[in-house]
């Protein structure tokens, strides 16, 4: 306290100069950083140069709260013909009868659905971690969104590991037996963050209407490929609403999106505002609205080739030596695949070795973890996702070039700064976002406009 009144102005004026100029210096830096990397934690994505100039524009200032045309502020003339624009591309390239663009994220989307389809105290079934459930499903015992805010009781599906798939019988009988507990679920929750491959939603929601529950998916991670009509569709499968990320496969700025049927329109819009958001980041839906218009027009061709380039990669990987999990369902059906390091390393060193090598991932939970009750700090596996790569122009021939960096690394055990040199030239010729209206300016390329 005594040193802030006893700073004196120029003082004060050197100090948030310098960090002012900091700021701006790590930023240039951190997107040198990814322009010359391999970006393959698989919940990111690179949006492109026109969803980042709506990121930039003065929509981010505003507020409109409400539904287009019925908002509570004057100004938005422009901003309620672009949020109707974003609805009506979010019902054609999803075809849902009801959208919501003004969730601020795939978790405020998530609470909007706890909020509409459960009250306090009821039973909501989801993944458990290690079996990719995300923490916004999770219970209150470990911090998740559902216990934490709407009181949910969790419980997790019965899973087959061999399989990586929900074991519907088993968890038919898990049923019986909370219902002889007394218990009774009121959602059902799909989706999760190592998503492989598509979940049973005919058949969890042939199990939830015998106990009048609904079905939600959080479509959080393959939103990109459900829209290029790959994967599976949840809403014609079953599901009362769709969650999702715009920013994962969808490829558009940060921020949430909602999918239902008129039924359950009014509920959402009143959940949502005045419920859940007062502002509702109108620079971000502009952004969605753009990500969606790429998306109605080139996600079917991306979307395709992206699970060409999982695919892919998770057979180079195999080929030199990395564990890569599901094998005998074909790896993955979708951008995701998870690797078994911990003959190696686990999965911390694993992160930090590649990092250093500019290959960028994540550590990751594994289903083996769940027996062995691995520390989550420590896992066993790593995720990776071909989304962006893939968006940068990569193909088949270049999984193959990224799987040997990766097992220079991790099984050969060079040193990661000299593989990051070979990682650097490689990536020199894939520096424009693909899948997009074309633009002059590069995936990472950093804009001044101060
Ligand atoms: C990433 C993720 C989310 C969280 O999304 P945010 O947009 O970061 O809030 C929710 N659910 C799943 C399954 C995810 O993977």
């Amino acid at each position: 306290m005594l040193k802030y009144y006893s700073t004196g102005k120029e003082e004060k004026e050197k100090y948030g100069r310098e960090a002012f100029e900091k700021v701006l210096r790590l930023l240039e830096e951190h997107h040198k950083w990814f322009s010359e990397s391999i970006p393959l934690i698989a919940s990111e994505n690179i949006p492109s140069p026109a969803v980042r100039e709506a990121l930039a524009s003065d929509f981010g200032n505003r507020y409109a709260e409400g539904w287009p045309g019925e908002r509570l502020y004057a100004g938005c003339r422009y901003i309620d013909q672009v949020e109707l624009l974003a609805i009506e591309l979010g019902k054609k390239v999803y075809d849902a009868e009801f959208v919501d663009v003004r969730p601020i994220s795939g978790v405020m989307a998530n609470l909007a659905t706890y909020i509409a389809f459960a009250n306090p105290g009821d039973l909501m079934i989801a993944l458990a971690v290690p079996h990719g459930g995300h923490i916004s499903h999770g219970k209150l015992k470990w911090g998740g969104t559902a216990g934490v805010v709407r009181h949910l009781d969790v419980e997790r599906y019965e899973f087959d590991e061999e399989n990586f798939q929900i074991d519907i019988d088993g968890t038919r009988k898990r049923l019986k037996k909370l219902e002889e507990e007394g218990k009774k679920p009121s959602i059902f929750m799909l989706g999760a963050s190592v998503f492989l491959f598509p979940h049973p939603v005919k058949e969890i929601a042939e199990i939830a209407k015998e106990y009048g529950a609904k079905v939600v998916y959080d479509a959080a991670h393959v939103a990109g490929l459900i829209a290029g009509k790959i994967f599976q569709d949840p809403l014609r499968e079953g599901a009362d609403a769709v969650t999702m990320s715009t920013h994962k496969t969808l490829a558009g700025p940060q921020h949430g999106m909602l999918l239902s049927w008129n039924k359950y329109a009014e509920d959402f819009k009143k959940i949502v505002f005045p419920g859940l958001h007062s502002n509702h980041h109108l620079h971000a839906v502009a952004g969605v609205a753009i990500a969606l218009a790429e998306a109605y027009v080139f996600y079917e061709d991306y979307a395709r080739q992206i699970v060409k380039n999982a695919k892919a990669l998770a057979r180079a990987l195999h080929e030199r030596g990395i564990e890569v999990l599901y094998e005998h369902r074909g790896y993955t059906e979708s951008h995701t695949i998870i690797a078994d390091v911990s003959k190696y390393m686990d999965g911390m060193k694993a992160e930090k070795k590649l990092e250093e090598a500019n290959i960028i991932l994540n550590r990751n939970l594994i289903p083996k973890d769940y027996r062995l009750k691995t520390d989550y700090r420590t896992p066993s596996g790593i995720r990776m996702g071909s989304q962006e790569v893939t968006r940068l122009g990569m193909k088949e021939g270049e999984m193959e070039e990224i799987a040997e960096f990766i097992k220079m690394v991790l099984v050969d055990g060079r040193d990661s700064k000299e593989v990051a040199v070979k990682v650097r030239e490689f990536r020199k010729e894939f520096q424009k976002v693909h899948y997009a209206f074309s633009s002059q300016t590069e995936a990472y390329e950093y804009i001044k406009i101060r």
